[in-house]
């Protein structure tokens, strides 16, 4: 009768574990957590998760929620998205707007207004972007 000895180590191949965000799902690998005043540290952070995302921009919910600011499509879905202030709104309307659902195999030029109107202040912006279908 033959014993085996089973001496498996676990030994991980990855130098450091990879964990999804609880708020926006991505994986990082940032485990500490900056100061809230460490602006470089929460930069190198934020790269790691999506634009908006809430555990960031409150920076582990020590500071306020930011806004929440509305952006209307043109004739199409409405959203709300998350942003420190207006003009960082309209950016991100910019790159939510890109990342639609938009047929760019036709080889036509598609423009899109977006309208993002900060709740508190009623101001409105009007976003356009052109897709160039023909690349
Ligand atoms: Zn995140």
């Amino acid at each position: 009768m033959t014993t085996t000895n089973k001496n498996e180590t676990n030994e991980s191949t990855h130098g450091e574990a990879f964990d999804e965000c609880a708020y926006c799902g991505h994986d990082t690998d940032i485990a500490s957590v900056p100061a809230v005043d460490d602006d470089a540290a929460w930069a190198v952070v934020a790269k790691q998760h999506k634009p908006d995302c809430e555990w960031v921009m409150t920076r582990a919910h020590r500071v306020a929620a930011p806004h929440h600011y509305d952006v209307r499509e043109d004739g199409g879905a409405e959203t709300t998205i998350y942003a420190a202030d207006f003009d960082a709104a309209c950016e991100l309307a910019e790159d939510w707007v890109r990342g639609g659902d938009y047929d760019l195999e036709r080889g036509e030029e598609i423009t899109v207004h977006a309208y993002v109107r900060d709740p508190e202040t009623d101001e409105q912006r009007t976003v356009v972007v052109t897709f160039d279908g023909t690349k």
